[in-house]
């Protein structure tokens, strides 16, 4: 359920308002002017505030700057006045969006789920679930940089790691030596290909259940290495 603050001195509207948010299934509290609003608004957790401009002692104005300073929840502005809509906009205050008084309170209703909608989806976009890669047994966790093998995770260097994922980011692809030591040591191949060798030996030692007859890297003799799904 999304808890909302109305921010407004004159009663009657601040009623009407609770009403039909709380018909629409919303939690609401009320302050009566801008200094408990603001300290309302700071202290608890809200989803989005209902802020009147023309409020006795802090005015909307100063409220929503001062709640700028440290939270990020959608403001909506509501102004008895169409020149207000301009302040608004020129102060740069961060305020969602406006409504003039008069409203319908089914228009501010409206508003305020298309708002939490908006909302939701921006704060959800930046969590992004952990990129992982699965292959039968084998669970490669790029985020975490984790691997574990049937449930069981196996310590891998960095080098080992990178190689792994890479090998099976591109299933089905042979890589020579050369290859590979230029993807991840990023050199050129005048390093010691050998490297690649043993790296993908100590890979196997941890993935595969038997290495002589080895399920996820392949060697490709005389050409290089594939990882198979
Ligand atoms: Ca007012």
């Amino acid at each position: 359920m999304s808890k909302v603050l109305i921010i407004e001195d004159e009663e009657s509207i601040a009623d009407l308002e609770k009403d039909y948010l709380e018909l629409s299934d919303f939690t609401v509290t009320v302050c009566g002017d801008g200094e408990s609003g603001l300290e309302t608004a700071l202290k608890e957790d809200f989803d989005l505030v209902i802020l009147d401009l023309m409020l006795p002692g802090l005015d909307g104005f100063e409220v929503c700057r001062r709640l700028r300073e440290s939270k990020d929840i959608p403001v909506l502005m509501v102004s008895a006045k169409k020149d207000d809509i301009d302040k608004i906009r020129g102060l740069g205050l961060g305020a969602d969006d406006y409504i003039t008084k008069p409203f319908s309170p089914s228009e501010l209703v409206a508003r305020v789920k298309a708002h939490l909608a908006r909302y939701e989806r921006l704060v959800g976009s930046g969590t992004k679930p952990n990129e992982t890669i699965e292959i039968r047994g084998l669970k490669i966790d790029k985020t975490a940089r984790r691997v574990t093998i049937d449930g069981v995770e196996k310590n891998f260097t960095t080098k080992e790691f990178d190689l792994l994922t890479f090998l099976a980011e591109n299933p089905n692809h042979v890589y020579s030596k050369e290859e590979l030591f230029r993807k991840i040591w990023n050199m050129d191949s005048v390093g010691d290909i050998a490297t690649v060798t043993v790296h993908i030996k100590k890979i196997r030692e941890k993935i595969e259940a038997d290495t002589s007859n080895p399920q996820y890297i392949e060697t490709i003799w005389g050409v290089g290495y594939r990882f198979r799904v």
